[in-house]
């Protein structure tokens, strides 16, 4: 398998910024036919989480829809800036912490400095839209790594 300097393995999910859960869920259940995965709060971030899966397995795309939990919601504030949409891309990695390092040795900007602990017990870290071509990206190591 091809592996960049950050050590992505693949694409682990793609994280969609929606006004309303509810609104979002037949598109995603009716006309795409992906899966339900079950949901989170997460306080930290102040959103609602939704897991969709379309197949199994490591060509399984996913989707992590966000719904701001209060307009204090960083996600509230990136739908105010830009509208509901793409939030963010998630990629696979085995050690979120040597990506981390390689990220930084690139140039790269960092939001977290370390890795922490994300939705479904995955550990992640975030690396700054203004150094990855406007793309806020997330460095995923989930528990259950569909790329292992
Ligand atoms: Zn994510």
């Amino acid at each position: 398998m091809l592996t960049t300097s950050l050590g992505i393995l693949g694409l682990n999910h793609l994280g969609i910024a929606v006004s309303s859960l509810d609104a979002a869920r037949p598109y995603y259940e009716q006309v795409l036919g992906a899966a339900f995965d079950g949901e989170e709060v997460v306080e930290e971030q102040r959103v609602r989480v939704a897991f969709y899966r379309l197949g199994d397995g490591p060509e399984a795309l996913r989707w992590e829809l966000l719904e701001p939990t209060d307009a204090e919601s960083p996600v509230a504030k990136f739908i105010t800036k830009r509208g509901p949409g793409l939030h963010h891309t998630a990629y696979t990695v085995d050690d979120v912490a040597a990506s981390l390092a390689a990220a930084e040795a690139a140039g790269l900007r960092l939001i977290d400095r370390a890795p922490r602990r994300g939705a479904h017990g995955a550990e992640i870290a975030f690396l700054h839209p203004s150094s990855t071509g406007g793309m806020l990206v997330e460095l995923c190591r989930s528990k259950d790594n569909p790329h292992a």
